[in-house]
């Protein structure tokens, strides 16, 4: 059975990672991408486990290789999901989520038309304000014309709401973590019954005495 691709975006200021985090550890059969990134790794981030830390050359040659399934350019740096992630939840039996950009998803949708697109929004332009300056403090950086360059990047990215399937508020965590795993056993759900049906009906194209009792 082919496995689901989930993509997830949202801008910062959303509290996406917080709620991934959690989907992880609820979800069974669900692989995460690790994307490929040439920014530093941050706190305790570890080479492999939240990224592929690499250098702009390499990542440069894998772009050359066609080694991307996407990839983007975000705040200077370079992010990108490698087409070998999906061969390796397709190797697996496993779905797939990709936590990515805007710029990246649209990407994905066009050449994985059957992908399911989740949007994180954040509660209020004021909320989202507050975590993208608290998260901005984290990472000491004070400068105003970044932080207000990453809400205008924020406001940019809610604009492609519209391009998703589905949109949630992440506004009560335990909820949105809940709404998101409903989304995902509702479209696990959705490919079984179609799979079901279409076994059911290749049994009763294959079978003369099937045929003739309906
Ligand atoms: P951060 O540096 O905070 O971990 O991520 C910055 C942004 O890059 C986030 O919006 C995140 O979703 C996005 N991102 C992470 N990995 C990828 C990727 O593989 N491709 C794209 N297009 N965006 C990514």
């Amino acid at each position: 059975m082919a496995g689901i691709l989930f993509i997830i975006s949202a801008p910062s200021g959303s509290g996406k990672s917080t709620l991934v985090g959690q989907l992880r550890t609820l979800v069974e059969g669900l692989e995460f991408s690790v994307s490929y990134t040439t920014r530093a790794p941050r706190g305790s981030e570890e080479d492999g486990r939240e990224y592929h830390f690499t250098t702009r050359e390499e990542f440069e040659r894998m772009i050359s290789a066609g080694e991307f399934l996407e990839w983007a350019e975000v705040f200077g740096n370079y992010y990108g999901t490698a087409v070998s992630a999906l061969d390796h939840a397709k190797a697996a039996g496993k779905d797939l989520l990709l936590d990515i950009d805007v710029q990246g998803a649209l990407q994905v949708m066009k050449k994985q038309p059957a992908a399911v697109s989740i949007f994180i929004m954040p509660p209020s332009p004021q909320v989202l304000e507050m975590r993208l300056r608290h998260r901005s403090e984290a990472e000491h950086v004070t400068s105003e014309v970044v932080i207000q360059r990453r809400l205008s990047q924020a406001h940019n990215e809610l604009k492609h709401i519209g391009d998703y399937q589905y949109a949630l508020v992440n506004d009560v965590l335990e909820q949105a973590v809940s709404e998101l795993r409903a989304i995902v056993l509702f479209e696990r759900g959705s490919r079984d019954g179609v799979q079901v049906v279409a076994e059911a009906c290749k049994a009763v194209a294959a079978s003369p005495k099937l045929k003739a009792a309906l």
